[in-house]
């Protein structure tokens, strides 16, 4: 896309991994958000359309271990075909064996520990950093024993020494765990400082797989995602809208276009069904996508001045910087107060309308004067099929 992205000099600077996982944790981390109350069978279907869009790896709530949480799981594994599904467990928690115990005989792939250890967590735990090591290799057994992928995640880790996250993630590559990796659990880290840590911790995880967890409280969750993968991180966690605690996490749709457009890495994952992804979220949850939102917004293509659609028609990538079919979307033409004549006639054209050319400078005259008197930004096609009623 941009011709700067592919070339020499700024490939030379990135640690670029072969290839990324990206996980989708919309049904656990998006339930942090406190937006939306959506039962099984809207998760069901959630899950269903991420699988069939390819998405490796789902991750799902499973809080607790009643018989309601394991059947609920149970249906959403019944209707997904290829994707793993995946839990997150507190393994200092009371009861995290019989959480684990119950999430196997129910069918889940793998477990992500979540691991806090920052200085801050020490102090309010009083636990030592022995406890913390003793701990993972038990649960990195314990997982492994009965059969489960399991990977060890370090929470808050901008806010963890370094050494320690070095040591933890030796110590649980040492009992054989499956991947390891770091979470900006509060999103504190700046995209320099992230990229600095994760090419850091990977210094001595070397080629395990590694996940990264980055939050949006600075708005950097997306930003800090592709830092992360640039120093070689190959697992990230991204969710529909950026659903998550407070201000959430990556866009799932951003960070697998960015991946794939901007640093011509594969995914697998099946960008051209995102906007179906989000109209049915948006269903579902009855939570509306910003307009505005890149990629899949409803606006995210659109154009208003005559100029744009006149370059448009020449060659759509004047004015656009893909084609909006890669994701699923169509650019949208409005008719504004800075729209003209061409736009105009667009507009007629699409809605069918006939208006014969000399009455085209009176309808654009009488579109413009209701856009400032009600203080529109554009007209619908309502508004327009009404003009036009009135002046024949
Ligand atoms: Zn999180």
């Amino acid at each position: 896309l941009g011709l700067l992205n592919d070339s020499e000099p700024v490939r030379r600077s990135l640690d670029l991994p072969r290839k990324v996982l990206v996980k989708d944790i919309t049904l656990r981390e998006g339930f942090g958000s406190g937006l939306f109350g959506i039962g099984v069978e809207e998760m069901t279907k959630i899950a269903e359309k991420l699988d069939e869009m390819n998405f490796p790896a789902i991750q799902i709530e499973f809080r607790g271990h009643s018989d309601d949480v394991k059947r609920n799981f149970k249906i959403i594994k019944e209707h997904v075909v290829k994707a793993k599904l995946d839990i997150i467990n507190l393994c200092f928690s009371k009861d995290w064996k019989e959480i684990l115990d119950a999430a196997t005989e129910v069918g889940v792939d793998s477990v992500c520990y979540s691991l806090p250890c920052s200085e801050l967590e020490k102090k309010n735990s009083l636990r030592s950093e022995s406890e913390a090591f003793e701990r993972i290799v038990e649960a990195v057994e314990y997982g492994r024993g009965i059969g489960l992928e399991t990977h060890l995640h370090i929470m808050d880790a901008p806010r963890t020494d370094i050494a320690f996250i070095k040591k933890a993630c030796r110590t649980a590559i040492d009992t054989k765990v499956d991947g390891v990796g770091i979470s900006d659990t509060w999103g504190v880290a700046s995209p320099a400082a992230w990229r600095y840590l994760v090419g850091e911790v990977k210094k001595v995880t070397l080629d395990k797989p590694f996940s990264i967890h980055c939050h949006n409280d600075f708005g950097q969750a997306l930003a800090n995602t592709l830092a992360g993968v640039e120093a070689g991180a190959d697992n990230v966690d991204a969710s529909i809208n950026g659903y998550g605690e407070r201000s959430g996490m990556p866009s799932l749709d951003e960070v697998v276009a960015a991946l794939t457009m901007l640093y011509g890495m594969e995914t697998g994952i099946k960008l051209d069904r995102m906007v179906e992804l989000y109209r049915l979220f948006e269903e579902l949850t009855g939570i509306p996508t910003a307009t505005t939102k890149p990629l899949v917004g409803k606006y995210a293509f659109s154009y208003h001045y005559d100029s744009r659609f006149t370059a448009y028609h020449v060659d759509p990538l004047l004015i656009l910087p893909f084609s909006p079919k890669v994701v699923g979307n169509e650019p949208t033409i409005l008719f504004t107060r800075y729209s003209g004549p061409v736009v105009l006639e667009e507009k007629l054209r699409n809605l069918k309308l006939e208006v014969t050319t000399d009455r085209i400078p009176h309808l654009l005259e009488r579109a413009k004067q209701q856009l400032l008197r009600e203080k529109k930004p554009f007209l619908t096609d309502q508004d327009i099929k009404a003009l036009v009623w009135q002046i024949s």
